[in-house]
């Protein structure tokens, strides 16, 4: 299958998540999980209208962001972001997803200040409790908050998790609703800009249930471009 016919089916799936709850499709934004993907295979992507990228590592995003600079692409960082890696990060993202922790809060908002640019953020959480992965714990998420108020140059926009791994579709969209939970509690106590209502979650196999559950935006990687090797 080509990317073209795949962004199309996974535009569909969208839609139709979208009508089975009377969503507007146009509030669910397609991020594409590049990893892996060379910059070719990207242009190929963007030519078909695909305009926001998400990459997981600063040392494979650099020369890709540096060969795709006559496009006018949205660079997020999706991946576990290392603190000593910031300084690169902030070349080529606008949206950083993966802010969990107050170290790296603090190296963003140096690095953000020693440039006079700040930085959308979103605060990646653990949705599932599961050990293996990255993400600030659910009952660590109101102070992270508050740590993130005190800093100037980092815009909150939402909130982004992974799914529960698990072949029980209840588990998985019970893990979705607990971000929006997080979400709404912390626009409603004023912990995150009212503004911040962004839910990046659902991936190639549970998309349709995160945008079930509020999901705005989708990063999807294999169901575009293939099984990764
Ligand atoms: C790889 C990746 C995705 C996309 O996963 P697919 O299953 O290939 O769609 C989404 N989010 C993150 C953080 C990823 O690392």
């Amino acid at each position: 299958m080509s990317i073209t016919t795949n962004i199309q089916s996974v535009q569909r799936r969208i839609n139709d998540a979208c009508m089975r709850c009377g969503r507007d499709p146009e509030t669910v934004t397609l991020v594409l999980a590049t990893k892996t993907v060379d910059s070719e295979r990207l242009r190929e992507a963007y030519e078909v209208g695909a305009t926001a990228f998400g990459e997981n590592r600063v040392q494979e995003a650099l020369p890709k962001y540096d060969e795709l600079l006559d496009l006018d692409i949205e660079w997020h960082f999706i991946g576990h972001l290392q603190t000593n890696k910031v300084r690169d990060v902030l070349k080529f993202a606008t949206c950083i997803q993966s802010v969990d922790r107050q170290s790296l809060v603090d190296e963003l908002d140096a690095e953000c200040e020693r440039r006079g640019e700040g930085v959308d953020i979103l605060v990646e959480v653990n949705a599932s409790g599961e050990a293996s992965k990255h993400g600030c714990a659910v009952d660590a998420v109101d102070e992270l908050l508050e740590y993130i108020q005190e800093r100037e140059w980092l815009n909150v926009r939402g909130f982004m998790t992974i799914g529960a791994m698990s072949d029980d579709e209840t588990v998985v969209r019970a893990s979705f609703a607990r971000l929006r939970a997080i979400r709404d509690r912390a626009i409603a106590r004023g912990l995150v800009p009212s503004d911040a209502v962004h839910l990046s979650m659902g991936m190639s196999s549970d998309l349709d249930i995160a945008i079930e559950e509020g999901s705005t935006m989708v990063r999807v990687g294999s169901a575009i471009f293939g099984e990764r090797t």
